[in-house]
């Protein structure tokens, strides 16, 4: 059975309209996007710029509300679910951006970055906090001593280290990867991805890896989406997808 079912889903935004009749029109940035993604899976999905891929990221953790349509974590109905519980299953997935210093807090240390899911949801203090954060951060690379340092204090390779080690704190069955590597030089890039594909095999992990660059998509994924004006218009294996005319 698929990790993640997606059915015809709707995510739109409010237009603002010039004039005095202010009619309300909406704008569909993903407009029908139906797709599975299976247990242990990389589903990249590639597109232009403005083509829809991040509101079609944040929509299946509901950062933004679609209008309509299905989305199925485990079978669980993710656009049905009220508040409580869908924090519950925010431990599932976790989204990794990719501007670190857009989603690090540059007032916390990486210790207390690492450790908010933790304790936001009320998982461990004291030394038993204290051990997973140094766990995850071991298992990302960033060395213990660093953990009291602020993010300013860390290149882009070893924040991008710390939101993942944030994203894995909760043990989430899907990362939602939205131009994580982006950002960094070729050289880190390649660390970065190497990591994100350990995990992978470690922890069963299913990435939905949202991407512009087709190279990095074509090294890792199993299968990419590809959407243009909020349309998925293909999917197909990675090899399919890239040798097509
Ligand atoms: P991307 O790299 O995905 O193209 P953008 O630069 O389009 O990112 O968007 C950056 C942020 O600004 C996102 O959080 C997005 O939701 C928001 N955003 C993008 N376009 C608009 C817009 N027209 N009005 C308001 N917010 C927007
Ligand atoms: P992509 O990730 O492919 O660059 P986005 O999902 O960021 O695409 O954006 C799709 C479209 O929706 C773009 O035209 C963008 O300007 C618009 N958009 C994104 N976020 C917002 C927002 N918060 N408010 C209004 N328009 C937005």
């Amino acid at each position: 059975a698929p990790l993640l079912e997606v059915r015809d889903l709707v995510t739109q935004y409010p237009v603002k309209t010039a004039g005095f009749k202010r009619a309300k029109t909406h704008f569909r940035a993903v407009d029908g996007v139906s797709l599975d993604i299976h247990p242990g899976e990389i589903l990249a999905i590639v597109g232009e710029s403005g083509s829809g891929k991040s509101t079609l990221g944040k929509s299946i953790l509901r950062l933004v509300e679609p209008a309509s349509g299905e989305i199925r974590l485990a079978g669980t109905d993710i656009l049905g679910l009220k508040r409580p519980d869908l924090r519950r299953l925010r431990r599932h997935m976790q989204m990794v951006f990719q501007d670190p210093f857009g989603s690090l807090n540059p007032r916390r240390t990486a210790f207390s970055q690492i450790a908010e899911p933790l304790v936001i949801h009320g998982i461990a203090k004291g030394a038993d906090l204290a051990n997973r954060v140094e766990g995850l951060a071991k298992r990302v690379g960033i060395p213990s001593d660093m953990l009291s340092r602020y993010p300013h204090a860390f290149s882009g390779g070893q924040r991008q280290r710390l939101c993942i080690a944030r994203a894995l704190a909760l043990s989430p069955k899907l990362i939602v990867a939205d131009e994580a590597v982006s950002a960094l030089d070729a050289s880190i890039r390649a660390q970065v991805l190497e990591l994100m594909l350990e995990l992978q095999r470690e922890m069963g992990l299913t990435y939905l890896f949202i991407s512009h660059d087709i190279g990095v998509v074509r090294q890792i994924s199993d299968r990419i989406g590809v959407m243009y004006r909020g349309k998925l218009v293909e999917l197909g294996e990675t090899e399919a997808v890239c040798s097509a005319p």
